[in-house]
């Protein structure tokens, strides 16, 4: 079983500006969490409450996570990231103090976006821990949701997951994870800004945006972000060949686009 400090509590500079796209998500988000914190008396005024949390769904790699950083970042909040499934222990009792040490060191360090990944791992229909222990354990995961036994201000909990139909009901009661936003693969602009956004801080040369987006139909944020690691690579060698360093241009971009299958197909 993974020890308590297996999950680590991080600073997060990233911020709804730097996720390309999700206009709508971002838009949901500000309206449910982040304007009725930062305007306690317009909260009061129109008795907004800050119970519950989001449920994030989409396929992989589209910026699930990459959002909840976002989120913790506009709060000037810390950042814990858990997968659901490294929580889960086969030993009795474990999983339910994993996830009780998990929420305990989140609310030593409120302000704090706790995000879930692969909450459909306690769904029902998975019963490789055998039914009345994934009970218990879904039973210790609601208790923290609640604030039962502690009070949860400052907590906010994001769960994710590419399988909602998995989850299970009872995390999506009023005031647990009870908004639910669909996160997409990037369209067109989107994908114009997430190659801004990962080419931002090194050396390009004639670079269109546009002209990345258009040739990059069924990439993912995820799938950008390795086109661009690749160009990266191919600039770096060609200036090791040559001896003189030399800019990431269009061509290293499309030969990397060509090399990297796109992942949101099925979807
Ligand atoms: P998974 O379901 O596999 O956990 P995910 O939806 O959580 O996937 P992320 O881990 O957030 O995906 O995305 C992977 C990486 O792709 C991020 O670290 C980020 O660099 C990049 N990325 C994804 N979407 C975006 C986006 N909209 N804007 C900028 N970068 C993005």
């Amino acid at each position: 079983a993974p020890p308590v400090d297996a999950w680590d509590v991080e600073r997060s500079d990233v911020t709804l500006d730097d996720v390309g796209g999700m206009d709508e998500v971002k838009a949901r988000l500000r309206a449910a969490f982040l304007e009725p914190l930062r305007n306690p008396e317009l909260r009061r005024l129109y008795g907004k409450s800050l119970r519950g949390g989001m449920l994030l769904y989409g396929p992989p790699g589209c910026g699930k996570t990459f959002l909840g950083r976002a989120v913790a970042g506009e709060l000037g909040a810390q950042f814990v990231n858990i997968g659901l499934a490294d929580v889960l222990d086969m030993y009795i009792g474990r999983s339910e103090r994993n996830i009780q040490d998990v929420f305990r060191l989140a609310r030593a360090h409120a302000p704090v976006v706790v995000f879930i990944d692969e909450v459909d791992a306690l769904g029902q229909k998975r019963s490789a821990h055998g039914s009345s222990a994934m009970r218990t354990t879904v039973n210790q995961l609601l208790t923290e949701l609640d604030g039962v036994e502690s009070s949860n201000e400052g907590v906010f909990v994001i769960g994710a997951t590419n399988q909602p139909w998995d989850i299970d009901p009872a995390l999506r009661r009023p005031g647990r994870l009870d908004r639910t936003l669909l996160v997409v693969p990037p369209d067109e602009s989107a994908r114009a800004s997430i190659f801004r956004y990962h080419l931002r801080a090194r050396p390009v040369e004639g670079i269109d945006l546009g002209e990345l987006a258009r040739r990059t139909p069924d990439f993912s944020g995820a799938d950008i972000q390795h086109v661009c690691e690749t160009a990266s690579e191919k600039a770096l060698m060609a200036s090791v060949q040559s001896g003189s360093p030399r800019m990431i241009q269009m061509g290293d971009l499309a030969a990397a686009i060509g090399e990297i299958r796109p992942s949101t197909r099925a979807w």
